[in-house]
């Protein structure tokens, strides 16, 4: 299993420099062998050549032509290389449709003004030991990292990269892979996730939403306000632009230790866990509720909640999306169609009454208990269609349940 582990650092002026000057090498060398790569492609088409060749191409003139390229570890040069071969490799593979997800476009020319500023270096020449680096042509970065290596194991690699103003080193590290013990299978539990309330479980623990750009909002339109006014490029303009980089970058933190202690609390509390197989990419294309869907990131949530798991003794099972969870009454089994959006609490014909969010959450818990007691064949249809869908209960609608509770988290 490998690992990463990202934190800030701290450099020292001079430190900074070497670091802009490796992104800089990185992106450079990047751009050189989009740009060969081209060339060589309409010059003739169907000799192969790759990442490798185009180092070694680089290799024989760098001396010459670019010799500031020796001014920074060279791995900074080769692992570009090795992320143009990658990028031309998941374009190709997507273009032959070997490739799932997402179609890959072809790669593009790196900008000095994007985001994105980073380098890696290789695991043979770095060192690492508490709270410091060794960074080939450097030398130590003493003192200057935030946080020790919170894994033990082989360092694979690592990657320095620039935010607004602040730089992080993220280390990757093979380790062993753990024996989980069985799980007991004895303490389950089922979570719903909305918006007004970020996540209810089956046992009522409750985890209030923290919508931390919601409130940030005033601040928000300041900065950016003030970023236009600015006249681009200069250094006023930079601060400026600093400024409302480490504003994201606030959010994004608020955002991840909010999902890191809940999603720790729960693969920790419990064996068996049941959520929702929600579709965030597609729920987000809805205007209206786009915003607080990115704003809670339901799918880091989830997506640390399964990496968690893994670790820990816990099964997580994902319940399919079109699974009736709030309609329905686990007492008798039938099926509220006239469930509106504003019901937060709702009466069954059969007397039971039912708070809308923790019956979805007993639902869905029931639901993950007998998937893990049967464990359907998963069909490869990830937005599942027609009217067979799910046979499991009857009286189903076809329809989607996501799309009405989507609807249905316009009303808190
Ligand atoms: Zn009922």
């Amino acid at each position: 299993m490998i690992k990463a582990h990202k934190t800030r650092i701290n450099p020292t002026e001079e430190q900074a420099v070497y670091f802009r000057k490796a992104c800089g090498t990185a992106r450079f060398v990047y751009n050189y062998g989009l740009a060969e790569w081209k060339r060589h492609k309409s010059e003739n088409r169907d000799t192969p050549f790759g990442p490798m060749a185009l180092k070694k191409e680089f290799n024989a003139i760098k001396r010459e032509r670019f010799p500031w390229v020796l001014e920074v570890a060279k791995d900074v040069a080769e692992n570009a290389f090795f992320q143009l071969g990658a990028a031309l490799s998941n374009f190709s593979a997507s273009q032959q449709g070997k490739r799932k997800g997402k179609k890959v476009e072809f790669p593009k020319f790196k900008s000095k003004h994007s985001r994105k500023q980073a380098f890696h270096l290789n695991n043979d020449k770095v060192k690492v030991r508490d709270h410091e680096l060794y960074v080939p042509c450097l030398g130590w970065v003493a003192r200057r990292i935030a946080e020790s290596l919170r894994f033990s194991g082989k360092i694979m690699s690592v990657t320095i990269s620039r935010r607004a103003d602040l730089w992080f080193v993220s280390i990757t590290v093979e380790m062993e892979k753990i024996d989980k013990p069985k799980s007991t299978g004895r303490r389950t539990v089922g979570i719903d996730l909305g918006l007004k309330t970020f996540a209810v479980l089956s046992d009522g623990a409750r985890f209030e939403s923290q919508k931390p750009l919601r409130h940030g909002r005033r601040k928000l339109r300041r900065l950016n306000r003030t970023l236009a006014r600015r006249k681009k490029g200069s250094k006023r303009w930079w601060d400026a632009r600093n400024k409302l980089g480490r504003f994201h970058y606030r959010v994004a933190c608020l955002r991840s230790d909010f999902a890191h202690k809940a999603t720790t609390q729960i693969a920790e509390s419990y064996d068996l866990i049941g959520i929702e197989d929600l579709n965030v990419a597609g729920m987000v294309k809805n205007r209206k509720l786009a915003f607080s869907i990115s704003d809670a990131s339901w799918s880091e949530f989830v997506r640390q909640l399964e990496y968690k798991c893994e670790q820990s003794a816990a099964t997580l099972v994902k319940v399919n999306r079109f699974f009736p969870s709030s309609r329905l009454c686990p007492k008798c089994g039938t099926i509220n169609h006239e469930l509106t959006l504003k019901d937060r609490e709702w009466v069954c014909e059969c007397g039971a009454a039912h708070d809308r969010d923790l019956n979805a959450a007993h639902n869905i818990r029931d639901e993950a208990v007998r998937l893990n007691q049967c464990p359907v064949v998963a069909t490869s249809d990830k937005n599942a269609r027609g009217p067979n869908v799910r046979p499991a209960l009857a009286g189903s609608p076809g329809g989607s349940e996501t799309a009405r509770r989507s609807g249905a988290h316009i009303a808190h």
